[in-house]
């Protein structure tokens, strides 16, 4: 895994490749507009021109208000908006990958909400610029979120049937609190080996190395210190070291400052690639 971590844009999107320079880091997760405002900002010269000459691998986020499966038409409609916005940004910023909750569909059901978010996605990928995709980040399932299960995200990824421009974000406390083990290397290994018969392991190209608060299975989504929660250390480290991620980013977005983001990734490298 190439390790990252979610990094601060206050100061400017710019501000933000100093960060992980500083800290050493080959690669980073942004916002590239307030997430918890659905009116999208408007990016510099600056910004613009530092991001076309970096060196890092960058991701972005998608805002928080996003979302899809909505049963109230306005937001439907503002959530359209607001992804189509986010890759226009990101074309500009030459970033790849955003990562979206897939969304919730309030009493709509799973298919429902499923249908949705793929149709929306597919059209607004159908007209993305330049190589701009999606990926859908897999949730803890909390209320009436989509997206918890590995059957759900490859429904996702079939529906929308757009397999250049699609991919998943695998975020470990997510999929602990949705009632996938990762707490051993077994536990590590079977998980995956799930993923892989289900969504196929190729379509993870990023992760959210995160351990978790809350105990597998509670659908409660509460990140906490690599080390510090209920995963531990060593099989996150495993999951890291895994040859067939080694080209994958691998972001922290753990509790603490950028520094303390940056403490926390560092200890997934201590195992070698490869060695089990
Ligand atoms: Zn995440
Ligand atoms: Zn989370």
């Amino acid at each position: 895994m190439i390790p990252g971590i979610h990094v601060s844009v206050s100061g400017g999107l710019d501000r933000a490749l100093d960060t992980l320079t500083e800290l050493g880091l080959p690669c980073g997760q942004i916002f590239t507009s307030n997430p918890q405002q659905w009116k999208g900002r408007t990016l510099t010269e600056t910004e613009i021109e530092r991001y076309g000459s970096r060196s890092i691998t960058i991701i972005s986020h998608t805002s928080y208000l996003i979302n899809p499966a909505s049963t109230d038409r306005r937001v439907e409609n503002l959530s359209f908006a607001t992804l189509g916005t986010e890759l226009e940004r990101m074309h500009l910023l030459g970033i790849k990958w955003c990562v979206l909750h897939p969304g919730a569909h309030l009493g709509a059901g799973d298919e429902t909400g499923i249908k949705k978010i793929s149709s929306i996605a597919r059209q607004i990928l159908l007209n993305s610029p330049g190589e701009t995709g999606i990926l859908y980040e897999n949730t803890a399932g909390q209320g009436t979120t989509v997206g918890h299960s590995f059957r759900q995200l490859a429904r996702l990824l079939e529906l929308t049937d757009m397999p250049e421009k699609t991919g998943i974000c695998f975020d470990t406390c997510h999929a602990f609190a949705a009632g996938y083990d990762l707490s051993s290397e077994r536990a590590v290994r079977e998980t995956m080996d799930e993923f892989n018969n289900t969504v196929g392991i190729e379509r993870i190209k990023a992760f959210h190395i995160n351990d978790s608060k809350r105990e597998c299975g509670s659908h409660r989504d509460r990140h906490a210190v690599i080390g510090a929660g209920l995963i531990g250390l060593e099989p996150l480290r495993f999951l890291a070291s895994m040859p067939e991620f080694k080209e994958i980013p691998g972001i922290a977005e753990t509790p603490g400052t950028d520094s303390d983001r940056a403490e926390d990734i560092q200890k997934i490298e201590g195992r070698e690639q490869g060695r089990t």
